[in-house]
């Protein structure tokens, strides 16, 4: 056999070298754990392709009546603990690297927290804010209808993620419910109450995030009440991390989101600013506290620092100027891998996304039971239980990572891999 037969390539022929994106992160983040591995470090190879990548087109009428064409794409990144599971995320600048890396992190996420799910990822390369419902429920459609071929209640089920929401699902489930010719709620998680959604879903990715910050405040001795928390995104995980802190009695001294920073040194209310939010569609303008500039939200003295809003916020050029004793992740991947190891030289405790925004894929995970067994739990069992895996998979991470003396983001990879590569090595490779 020539060594051509054995070679492997890491970067698949579709994506650029040099421009891998979050998907370059998301490869050096899997090759750190390598050494911790031992011998199912033989398998580690899966973990850097995708199962499956779907890229398809989306062409539907505008209101205007002139076509109009997007880019949609579906991406299992693993199924060797179940069927694939992850968000579906409406953006310009989505892309297949991009929805590749996402994809790997929710493998990772879900073995992190052991539910029994794969990763997988879905966007479309679309601005949502420059269309109308109506054509965003055409491209929701014609999406599901052109990616229906890879998901179902036990292949792969997408759920909300930036710029979805309950309507998103809503709109999912029944195109795919069509086209299967029997209503099959199964297919999605994130969906309206009405159609076998949740209690509990819409805030349990905010809620799992404060569940964690309470558990790290714990380990470090610092206590939530009086506490002072920064928070970039003020949409579903951001907004409701700031609610629940506040409601802790925690000051949120600082809140960015696409329309800028806002700053009060004794604390926004919360309550208030949600209700801005809601009739100004952003922070800024909000009369109880003042704008600063969005390089010196990054600089703001806080206990906690929250970025809740996109992937790559964190990075060298911002890194050195966090003030924050704990840094949590609520948004996926939003720290570089050379931004990490500045805030680790900082003594900075990271609580990384795959472990403390995996409070939305479990509540998810809930909901995907209910439906099965068409049994519905109260919202309080929903937020118990909640709470108890967040706690649980909190305590075993920080356990891993003080046996080998490494930062919880690599003790949650070491945990989530191993789990993944041992259902990959005793299935076995098919054929
Ligand atoms: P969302 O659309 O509800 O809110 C996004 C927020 O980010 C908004 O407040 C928006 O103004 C802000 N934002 C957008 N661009 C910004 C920029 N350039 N600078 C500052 N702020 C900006 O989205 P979400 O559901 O809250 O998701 C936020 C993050 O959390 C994403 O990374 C997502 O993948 C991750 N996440 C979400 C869930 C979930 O259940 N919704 C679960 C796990 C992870």
């Amino acid at each position: 056999m020539t060594s051509d037969h054995t070679t492997t390539h890491s970067i698949p022929s579709y994506l650029n070298a040099n421009d891998m994106g979050a998907w370059g992160i998301y490869l050096e983040q899997i090759d750190r754990v390598a050494p911790y591995l031992g011998p199912l470090s033989r398998w580690l190879e899966t973990l850097k392709r995708p199962k499956r990548s779907l890229i398809v087109d989306i062409p539907i009428e505008l209101d205007n009546g002139t076509i109009a064409h997007f880019e949609g794409y579906r991406v299992q990144h693993n199924t060797s603990r179940g069927p694939g599971k992850g968000g579906v995320r409406f953006h310009q600048d989505v892309c297949l690297s991009e929805v590749m890396a996402l994809a790997g992190w929710m493998s990772i996420k879900n073995a992190a927290v052991n539910v029994p799910f794969g990763g997988a990822k879905g966007g479309i390369r679309i601005d949502p804010r420059k269309y109308s419902s109506k054509e965003l429920e055409r491209v929701t459609r014609r999406y599901t209808s052109e990616i229906g071929v890879i998901i179902g209640p036990s292949k792969d089920i997408p759920a909300p993620d930036v710029n979805t929401n309950a309507q998103t699902m809503a709109w999912m489930m029944d195109t795919y419910s069509m086209n299967e010719g029997s209503t099959t709620t199964g297919v999605v998680t994130g969906k309206p109450i009405a159609l076998g959604g949740s209690l509990g879903r819409v805030e349990a990715t905010g809620r799992g995030v404060f569940v964690v910050a309470c558990e790290a405040a714990k380990d470090l001795g610092l206590g939530i009440p009086e506490s002072k928390v920064a928070v970039q995104g003020f949409g579903n995980v951001g907004g409701t991390a700031a609610r629940l802190f506040h409601e802790a009695g925690a000051k949120v001294v600082a809140i960015q989101d696409h329309t800028g920073t806002i700053y009060n040194e004794n604390g926004i209310d919360i309550h208030s600013l949600l209700d801005h939010v809601e009739n100004n569609a952003g922070v800024m303008g909000f009369p109880e506290a003042r704008a600063i500039s969005n390089e010196d939200f990054w600089g703001v003295p806080t206990d906690f620092m929250i970025p809740a809003a996109l992937e790559n916020q964190i990075t060298i050029h911002n890194a050195g100027q966090i003030k924050a004793k704990i840094l949590i992740e609520g948004a996926n991947g939003p720290t570089t891998p050379e931004a990490d190891d500045i805030l680790i030289e900082k003594g900075i405790y990271v609580v990384p996304d795959v472990l403390s925004n995996a409070g939305g894929v479990t509540v998810s995970y809930f909901e995907w039971v209910q439906d099965f067994s068409s049994f519905f739990w109260t919202e309080e069992e929903i937020n118990h239980r909640l709470e108890r895996l967040m706690k649980d998979a909190y305590r075993v991470i920080s356990d891993v990572a003080k046996h080998h003396g490494v930062t919880l983001r690599t003790a949650a990879f070491i945990v989530a891999c191993t789990r993944i590569l041992e259902s990959r090595q005793v299935r076995g490779l098919y054929p």
